[in-house]
């Protein structure tokens, strides 16, 4: 756990940990509060589509996985599916349609078509144990690093692929895991591929040993061992948590004059979308403060469009891959946060700032991309919040021991 104490730069990134550390605690209460609010916490999706990769996903039947939507009616009108069908109509032209969702050529994630989905309140869904385990929760992680097989080869845009058989034999995976790479020198988008990945997958751990459920006692609370073991005695994990953030920071800081420009429309009460404009205007500081990652230095050499293609292709599988999670609630929060990633990765790599004005292209985002933008970042910024409390607890347990 000692390894856990970060110094320095932060690789890839214009960052140090101290600074992100330094902001966090002031970043964690604005995202707090910005996901309270109505705008925020409402996420359309359709948790219920087949998972497109193996006939048998597995599900949770541990009470821990369930999930319940809300009724469309406690929904701010603007948002429900009957308003939102209406609107924009042109926009399906340019998409790439597959039964109940779509992509465009910009995206890096399969959205949800949105009159499909119910709407779940993410206040009500914490993320954290929920029993979710063993060989089909394993069988999604797999198939996920799987993924960051980049060969150059023939793309096929207009389809997801299936990822690569689940085959790869154990050792293998560990060199994946180990090294972010499958035994060749890897580029640097390869690497940037694998740090988003591994701290997505260690921000999720982070949060289950942070909100464990101790089945001896009933009780829920931190367990020390179980960060140990998951993440902080792989330092480089808990590096991919700064990695992520930073990368999420960057995208905020660079869609700040758009989020500033964005009609949230909460509920139809002034005083709720003057409250979000002025959180959001407090998180769009702390990002253009700390938000350094210099994206200009990724897709740039030879075959950088193609390199470009795959790694969109490749995380709109991860997207994808999410329909096979085997749990709700989990399932609920990888398509949030992988649609989160997906939104930064989109802003970071193909807008520039002429696309990025709210002025010209005010219909760029979704609303479900902006609010899974947020709502990841905040749970990474939970995540460093949690690792600080392992730390402390370590100090006590060294200290008592
Ligand atoms: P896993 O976490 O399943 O990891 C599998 C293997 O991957 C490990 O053996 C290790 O070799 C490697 N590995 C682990 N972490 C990393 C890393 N950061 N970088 C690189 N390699 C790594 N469970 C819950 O209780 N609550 C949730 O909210 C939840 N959400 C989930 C969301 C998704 C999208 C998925 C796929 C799973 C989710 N799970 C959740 C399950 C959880 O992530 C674990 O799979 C489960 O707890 C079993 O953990 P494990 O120790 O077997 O290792």
């Amino acid at each position: 756990c000692q390894n856990a104490q970060l110094t320095g730069p932060i690789e890839t990134t214009m960052c140090n940990y101290e600074t992100v550390e330094s902001v966090n605690d002031e970043l964690f209460s604005n995202l707090s509060e910005l996901v309270r609010l109505p705008f925020f916490r409402y996420f359309q999706v359709d948790l219920y589509r087949e998972c497109p990769f193996w006939p048998d996903h597995g599900s949770c039947s541990d009470p821990g996985c369930a999930i319940t939507t809300v009724d469309e009616s406690d929904v701010p009108e603007k948002w429900r599916a009957s308003t939102l069908s209406k609107v924009d109509p042109s926009s399906r032209d340019t998409r790439h349609e597959l039964p109940g969702c779509y992509y465009r050529d910009s995206d890096f994630c399969f959205l949800d078509d949105n009159t499909e989905g119910d709407y779940y309140d993410l206040q009500l869904v914490p993320e954290r144990y929920t029993g979710y385990s063993g060989k089909d929760a394993q069988r999604v992680w797999r198939s996920i690093y799987e993924e960051n097989c980049f060969g150059l080869s023939e793309l096929n845009l207009m389809n997801a692929k299936a990822p690569a058989p689940v085959s790869l034999p154990d050792s293998m995976i560990q060199v994946m895991h180990e090294d972010g790479v499958d035994g060749e020198s890897q580029c640097l988008e390869k690497r940037v591929y694998y740090k988003v990945i591994s701290g997505l997958h260690a921000s999720i751990s982070t949060h289950i040993c942070h909100e464990y459920l101790n089945q001896s006692t009933g009780e829920w609370g931190p367990n020390l061992e179980c960060f140990i073991w998951r993440v902080a005695s792989h330092p480089e994990r808990l590096q991919y948590i700064y990695f992520d953030t930073i990368l999420l920071l960057r995208a905020v800081a660079r869609l700040g004059p758009y989020l500033s420009a964005y009609d949230y429309c909460s509920s139809g009460k002034h005083e709720d979308d003057a409250e979000t404009l002025e959180t959001l205007t407090k998180v769009i500081r702390i990002a253009q403060e700390v938000g350094k990652f210099d994206e200009t230095v990724l897709f740039r050499g030879e075959n950088a469009n193609i390199v470009k293609e795959e790694f969109k292709t490749h995380f709109r599988n991860v997207t994808r891959i999410m329909d096979c999670v085997g749990c709700d609630k989990c399932r609920l929060w990888g398509k949030v946060q992988t649609t989160g990633l997906a939104t930064a990765l989109k802003i970071l790599f193909e807008l520039d700032e002429k696309a990025l004005d709210p002025s010209s292209n005010s219909g760029l985002l979704h609303r479900s991309e902006v609010v899974a933008l947020m709502n990841t970042l905040f749970r990474f910024s939970e995540s460093l919040k949690a690792v600080d409390d392992f730390r402390q607890l370590w100090k006590e347990t060294d200290a008592n021991a």
